[in-house]
């Protein structure tokens, strides 16, 4: 299996199509996710990045370039590339670094959402420090007991910069930053589109034939 890089718009579903492709074996490599790491270890620059997020801009780009460096650097396997890159100066950053590792089998997929859709998932949405995650506005996806993981049993949680100001900031960000990205992809042939509006599992399956 290829590995693939997700450009994708704040929730969409790529933390969803990122957890079945976990059970294939990838490795899910998410910068939100180290930052949030970061921020949980309350360091100075965990402090600095926490009130980065909350306003939902975008941290600068030697701090995220490092993170992911460091990962790709002791991986062997398939991995996805969640939330990164996010700015042009990215993707060429990850480009050198790709070549400099010899990693060419990848492909990079476009999760297409409308900004409507992306609001009410992310304002229902939960998640609970084991990974698992849940959408209180979707029947399908709510948690058997109302704020109670499932898998686990611990509360679930809102993540701080899930309110309509800040996704609202975040999702023109993304729109914003991301043409380029997308254009520089698909001039080098690894660019897939791929409609977010579609229930998961169509989804995983269109995914899952590109990453053949
Ligand atoms: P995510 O979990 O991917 O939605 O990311 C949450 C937040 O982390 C974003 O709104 C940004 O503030 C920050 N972030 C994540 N990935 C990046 C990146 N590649 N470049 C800059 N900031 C990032």
């Amino acid at each position: 299996m290829k590995s693939v890089i997700f450009i994708a718009p704040p929730a969409s579903g790529k933390g969803t199509q990122s957890e079945i492709l976990k059970n294939l074996g990838y490795l899910h490599i998410s910068t939100g996710d180290m930052l949030r790491e970061e921020i949980n270890k309350e360091t100075s620059l965990g402090l600095e990045i926490k009130e980065i997020l909350a306003k939902g801009n975008l941290v600068n780009d030697e701090i995220v370039n490092k993170l992911i460096e460091n990962k790709l650097k002791n991986i062997a396997g398939p991995f996805i590339l969640d939330g990164y890159p996010r700015t042009l100066e990215q993707a060429e950053y990850l480009n050198n670094l790709f070549n400099s590792l010899d990693i060419y089998n990848y492909e990079v997929i476009y999760l297409d959402i409308s900004l409507e859709e992306a609001l009410k998932r992310a304002l229902g949405r939960l998640t609970c420090s084991c990974g698992a995650s849940y959408n209180k506005y979707y029947d399908e996806l709510k948690p058997q007991v109302d704020g109670i993981c499932d898998k686990c049993g611990k509360t679930l949680k809102t993540r701080d910069d899930d309110n309509e100001e800040s996704f609202r900031i975040r999702f023109k960000t993304f729109k914003e930053n991301t043409e380029p990205i997308k254009n520089y992809y698909e001039k080098m042939s690894k660019l897939h589109i791929v409609s977010a509006m579609e229930d998961s599992s169509k989804i995983a399956d269109r995914i899952k034939e590109i990453l053949k």
